[in-house]
């Protein structure tokens, strides 16, 4: 039932709709009084007269109570449409029979009007049943009746009038729909959009967009990532599939990309080969008949693409790819400011000069690790680094050859280290090192391979010369075997790195042979 009553102008107010329909009423006003009007004039003789002021009553009458409760009462009651589009429809031609010849233009006015009432207030499917429900008693009416001339033509006139008006009422509606809906949706998309700084939440929003306002069998949404095209979103004939890399040689998207602009395809079948492209699937291996792709521009960059692809060829058109292209440059736009927002956080959590973390990050990423740790039931390292005798270094070769020292140093400590291990700046020339899941004994072997690739570091002073690199003392602690909690860790190895100090320096403390002890406990 709700299907059947779609309204074409869903997006007013019953106000608004009783606006559209008032200069209906004062159609109807106007002829009612018009025939009031002739009905007590001289022309009209003693026997016509009750025919037109009935006739006037019957426009007068009918029209308000048409307009001000059967419409009104048809907003809020399901059950009055369909008395308006069965019941009032047969009742018209019906109504119209005793009066001729001013029943006759009731019936053609009354009919016409409803038809456009119907079509605007309940939709296009009513409008047909109306017209059925009007043609099928008028056809029994007319023929015992009165005008032999004229009925004939108005048994063809009234419903062919009523049909072009619904098809005129329901085009525009429909039409106007589609137009507000695309307006809704990339209103909604700006408003949630901007609101967000998570990049993974502007895609998804993305996502939802796409399939709430386009019939779409497939979609995707691919991001540009260190060099490579990674598809965020791929939906495929009702499923979504895993995010995988887009390889797009010689595609549709491929061309999008490269171009910077949109593409609307109406037949891939067809116009693939003059653009000198192979046809290519993703998610499910059957080719689509009709595609359309937008790059996602910000900033003078193409950050990805959004492409909407079809199985039916013609399925989109230029106002669609309009859509298309305005939800995914407000995708674009903040997605790129969720980069930014990522980029400047990522960049208060480093020290400025080696690009490890600063004191306070790593601290926090180490709680976080620990506890993952824990729960796990594994260990992990920690390894305080301080560079020996730094102060004279920096004394003898100057503060800028001491920062190129610590640039090399904190870099010589990412390489001996995995991915999930942590380093920190700890202050000055002081260094921490996570390694979550090792032992003592795999810390003190990167201990020891960190200290001899600092050994062998070529250095150069400001006159080119080659000059001796630091050592480097290291005290190591082991989680939650000596310390179960971070602070007493963390000042567990700053006091075996002193350890290592006091004993002469360029040394790890405690020995290998103590971890082998812990290891083998
Ligand atoms: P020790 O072997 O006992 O660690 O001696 P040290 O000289 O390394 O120790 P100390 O803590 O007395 O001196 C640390 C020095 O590190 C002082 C400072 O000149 C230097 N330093 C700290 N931060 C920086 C930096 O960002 N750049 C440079 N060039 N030097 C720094
Ligand atoms: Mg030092
Ligand atoms: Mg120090």
């Amino acid at each position: 039932m709700v299907s059947f009553f779609h309204t074409s102008f869903r997006h007013l107010t019953p106000a608004e709709r009783r606006r559209i329909t008032s200069p209906i009423l004062w159609l109807m006003l106007i002829l009612g009084l018009g025939l009031f009007v002739v009905g007590l004039s001289p022309w009209v003789s003693v026997e016509e007269r009750p025919i037109y002021l009935g006739g006037s009553l019957l426009f007068t009458l009918y029209g308000w109570v048409l307009l001000r409760i059967l419409f009104p009462y048809a907003e809020r009651f399901a059950w009055m449409r369909w008395v308006i589009v069965v019941g009032h429809a047969a009742l018209i031609p019906v109504l119209s029979l005793p009066f001729p010849p001013i029943g006759l233009l009731f019936d053609v006015l009354m009919s016409s009007i409803t038809v456009i009432l119907v079509a605007i207030l309940f939709g296009r499917k009513p409008a047909y049943l109306f017209l059925t429900n009007n043609t099928l008693p008028r056809i029994f009416v007319y023929q015992k009746s009165f005008l032999l001339l004229q009925h004939d033509f108005l048994l063809i006139a009234i419903p062919f009038f009523s049909l072009v008006l619904t098809e005129t009422v329901s085009g525009v509606g429909a039409l106007l729909n589609r137009k507000i809906s695309y307006l809704e949706a990339i209103n909604h998309v700006a408003r949630k959009v901007g609101s967000t700084i998570e990049p993974r939440e502007v895609v998804n929003l993305l996502s939802a967009a796409i399939r709430d306002t386009l019939e779409a069998d497939t979609y995707y949404v691919g991001i540009h990532r260190d060099g490579r095209l990674c598809l965020e979103v791929l939906y495929d004939d009702g499923i979504f599939y895993p995010p995988e890399e887009l390889r797009p040689e010689n595609s549709l998207t491929a061309l999008v990309v490269k171009e910077r602009r949109s593409r609307l395809i109406a037949n891939v079948p067809k116009e693939l080969p003059a653009l000198g492209l192979t046809p290519v699937t993703i998610g499910k291996d059957k080719m689509s008949l009709s595609w359309m792709g937008t790059p996602m521009e910000a900033g003078g960059h193409t950050l990805g693409i959004v492409a909407v692809a079809s199985y039916r060829p013609n399925a989109f058109r230029p106002d669609d790819l309009e859509l298309l292209e305005s939800i995914a440059q407000q995708a674009a736009l903040a997605l790129d400011n969720a980069y930014h927002h990522a980029e400047v956080e990522e960049q208060s959590h480093r020290d400025s000069l080696t690009g490890v973390y600063n004191h306070g990050y790593f601290l926090l990423a180490l709680e976080e690790q620990a506890r993952q740790m824990k729960a796990e039931n594994r260990s992990l390292a920690l390894i305080m680094l301080d560079i020996d005798f730094f102060k004279s270094y920096n004394d003898t070769y100057g503060h800028l050859v001491g920062d190129q020292v610590l640039i090399h140093f904190s870099d010589i400590i990412r390489r001996h280290l995995k991915a999930t291990d942590l380093v920190g700046r700890w202050g000055g020339e002081e260094f921490a090192i996570s390694l979550p899941g090792a032992n003592g004994v795999q810390a003190y072997r990167v201990a020891q391979r960190i200290s001899e690739t600092l050994r062998a570091l070529q250095l150069q002073d400001r006159d080119g010369n080659s000059i001796p690199a630091p050592t480097v003392s290291q005290g190591i602690a082991l989680f939650p075997y000596e310390a179960d909690e971070i602070y007493a860790l963390v000042d567990l190895a700053d006091q075996r790195l002193y350890l290592a100090k006091n004993r002469g320096r360029d040394q790890i403390a405690p020995s290998l042979q103590h971890w082998r002890y812990i290891v083998t406990q």
